[in-house]
């Protein structure tokens, strides 16, 4: 099988042609964006700013203001007098439904915008970021704005022997935990500030978002649409700025009550270790190795581009991309030859070609980091039956790639890429196949491809994942919550318990008999 190419033969096809963009968006990456601090656009303390590229060309196309810890501590600073004062933590639950549907409303009405502002950001096709990232995010707002009237805690009842001769009624109440510092990764920018800020809002608590510095734009949209609803200057303050600086210095921060984190597994550790100083509460959603499992029963032709989307969405740049497929043996040559196949017609092309199937990755350094992998794999005797290479472009173009004959014991097996690359190895039965797919650091997702109930219920509850999919992988839903077991994190973000991480638990007890 060729190793076949899928580059468009010009590079300036490759590239956004950002002389068509909506003119609220060319506005918007003509001016030096500054940074959220209790309700005002403010310069960072040191004056600096760095640069926003669009990953199609390489071009610089916004500037942005450099916050550092000085920056964090104002703005955690403004996060406690927000979450202290009266106008954010008297507000009626009613109310704070209401606001938050406001923002809602106001992020659909710009969602064509947003997701135009998304694209040249981040690199995605605008389709998708039109019909994925804004339409979850929209839904992810709306489905949190119903949570601050159902917060409800427990009448208890308690027997109080300790004492004898009292009479004792107890509660269980849920408090916001207060500041909370919100660090994300640039896969899905405006979607992972919106799983974090909805439901801390909800809550009731106030938030320091620090976006990943490849792609602050659309947070920082986020921002302005966020004071255009009304909430209360301060509830929501957001810092661009770098990880080992700005993010370090809001994981480390005494005045911060929790740190939920998205991104790297490395990082994520620095994140728990800077959180120990003040035992703030903490959430990471981590890196991920996921199988996607197609079993004997399976069939292969319905099942191909279910598997390649697994990997290919999003560039495979997703924590939970199906990045491991196992196939069973009887369709192992069909599936790896149809998903080889797949990977070879994707169309590649900038964010805002409607046509594009696959975008540029996000930065030159993700580019270097993924063919770093693929080199290994090669060097290491995979077979290459799609893709392998780079794209000669100024972009930051990736061949999606099928790996065949691949090792357990090869980096490209056990390690997360976060790019369009896939290896694909054959098992002979579910217990070996349990066995493979489990045998990862990491625990986020996991695909099982059958019609057999016998053996999706077999299956399901042996794979060390904090989501299973069955026929279908990358599902992601408000209510559904999403984290990950071993090192893909603690905790989980959407549904109720995302709204529960931002919550205390207080017990109310009354000695009536006093
Ligand atoms: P990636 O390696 O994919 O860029 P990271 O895990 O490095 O992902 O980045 C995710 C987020 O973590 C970004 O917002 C980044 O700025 C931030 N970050 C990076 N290093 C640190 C750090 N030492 N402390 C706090 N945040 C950090």
């Amino acid at each position: 099988m060729n190793a076949a190419t899928n580059p468009a033969s010009r590079t300036d096809v490759l590239a956004n042609d950002l002389s068509t963009i909506r003119p609220a968006n060319a506005a918007f990456l003509a001016t030096p964006r500054r940074l959220l601090i209790d309700g005002a656009w403010v310069e960072a303390a040191t004056g600096q700013t760095f640069e926003v590229r669009d990953p199609s060309s390489d071009r610089v196309i916004a500037r942005v203001a450099q916050g550092e810890r000085a920056d964090i501590d104002r703005a955690v600073a403004a996060a406690r007098r927000a979450f202290e004062g009266d106008e954010w933590s008297r507000m009626k639950p009613v109310e704070r439904e209401k606001l938050l549907h406001r923002l809602a409303d106001l992020i659909e009405a710009r969602a064509d915008e947003l997701a135009e502002l998304e694209a040249i950001d981040n690199g995605k096709s605008v389709v998708m970021a039109r019909h994925v990232d804004l339409k979850h995010a929209i839904e992810v707002w709306r489905y949190m704005a119903g949570w601050p009237t159902k917060l409800e805690g427990q009448t208890l009842p308690i027997s109080g022997t300790l004492v004898p001769g009292q009479e004792y009624v107890a509660f269980s109440q849920r408090e916001p935990i207060g500041v909370v510092g919100a660090i994300i990764a640039w896969n899905f920018p405006l979607l992972l500030a919106t799983w974090k800020i909805a439901p801390a809002l909800a809550a009731g608590c106030t938030v320091v978002l620090k976006p990943a510095e490849e792609t602050p734009l659309t947070a920082l949209r986020l921002g302005e649409l966020a004071l255009e609803a009304g909430f209360p200057k301060g509830v929501l303050n957001i810092v661009t700025g770098m990880g080992p600086t700005a993010g370090a210095a809001l994981a480390e921060h005494p005045g911060v009550d929790k740190i939920t984190f998205t991104g790297s597994t490395e990082v994520g550790r620095l994140i728990v270790r800077a959180a120990a100083g003040n035992m703030k509460k903490v959430t990471v959603e981590l890196g991920g190795k996921s199988p996607t499992i197609v079993l004997d029963d399976a069939d292969a032709e319905a099942v191909i581009p279910g598997v390649a989307g697994a990997i290919f969405f999003n560039q495979g740049q997703v924590c939970c991309a199906g990045s491991r497929l196992y196939v069973a043996q009887r369709h192992f040559e069909r599936i790896l030859e149809g998903v080889s196949a797949q990977a070879r017609a994707i169309k590649l092309g900038p964010g805002l070609d409607p046509n594009a199937q696959m975008g540029p990755l996000v930065s030159s350094t993700q580019r270097d980091r993924v063919m770093k992998y693929l080199g290994e794999g090669l060097e290491g005797g995979a077979r290459a039956t799609a893709g392998g290479r780079a794209v000669p472009a100024p972009g930051y173009y990736v061949e999606p790639t099928v790996f065949a004959d691949v090792r357990e014991d090869m980096s490209i097996v056990r390690e997360e890429i976060f790019g369009p690359v896939l290896v694909v190895k054959p098992f002979d039965d579910l217990a070996e196949v349990a066995r493979l797919a489990n045998d990862t650091v990491y625990g986020l997702g996991a695909s099982i491809w059958t019609r057999d109930v016998h053996k999706i219920f077999t299956l399901a509850p042996k794979l060390r994942a904090g989501t299973v999919w069955v026929n279908c992988h990358n599902v992601l839903d408000a209510t559904m919550p999403f984290g990950g077991y071993k090192q893909s994190g603690w905790g989980r973000e959407l549904g109720r318990e995302a709204v529960y991480s931002y919550l205390e638990s207080k017990s109310l007890c009354i000695n009536f008999a006093a």
